[in-house]
């Protein structure tokens, strides 16, 4: 597989801001590599995938835990889709580490259980970044929440804390597949996810220079 790639060593095509609450869809071809970058630190970020090829195979957070053995990822992993097929390859890691394979994306019904009706989702965020993207879904998948900080503890409870990221952290993969991505700015500020406070999240495509 040879060294991680370096963000700072390859070359940006596309810039795609993701201003707070939002959503934003991207497609990449196998080789090219996406940058999500946490723009003013303490915002999560789920990403999700799906295979250009047919999109009913898509990026799948419990089928990467089952080939890598991990609750959470970490650099030098692969990311598995929900036919088992490696999807991504975790490349570079400038944050703290701390990322969720967990936790579904929050939705509209995540947010009545806080008395909120209208709420922007992760979910509802994904369903329109897809449709502008030319994508029909029937459900939601589990995404990989980069930045989301969940801990297990030896009972099994979680513990769920604030990002601990900086301004500016990111995580870079590359992909194996053509594929369209989506990455929503989660809208949560009823619960630490994103430190009370949604902030703004960055997305680039890099090739190599
Ligand atoms: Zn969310």
């Amino acid at each position: 597989m040879g060294r991680p790639a370096r963000a700072a060593d390859l070359k940006v095509k596309q810039e795609i801001p993701i201003p707070a609450r939002t959503g934003a869809g991207l497609r990449m071809a196998a080789g090219e590599f996406v940058q999500v970058l946490d723009v003013s630190g303490q915002q999560c970020a789920d990403f999700f995938a799906f295979s250009a090829a047919d999109p009913t195979e898509h990026l799948s957070a419990s089928h990467t835990r089952v080939a890598v053995d991990r609750l959470f990822p970490e650099v030098s992993q692969s990311f598995f889709s929900s036919l088992r097929r490696p999807m991504f390859q975790f490349e570079e890691d400038r944050s703290p580490g701390i990322h969720d394979m967990l936790f579904a994306a929050c939705d509209p019904a995540r947010y009545a259980h806080y008395g909120v009706d209208g709420h922007a989702s992760c979910a509802d965020n994904l369903r329109t970044a897809a449709g502008k993207l030319g994508l029909e879904l029937c459900h939601v998948p589990q995404p990989v929440n980069f930045f989301m900080n969940v801990a297990v503890r030896l009972d099994g409870r979680c513990d769920f804390g604030s990002p601990q990221t900086n301004p500016g952290d990111f995580v870079l993969l590359k992909a194996f597949v053509d594929c369209f991505v989506v990455v929503s700015a989660c809208p949560q500020e009823w619960n630490p996810a994103g430190n009370y406070h949604p902030s703004d999240l960055l997305a680039r495509v890099l090739v190599a220079s």
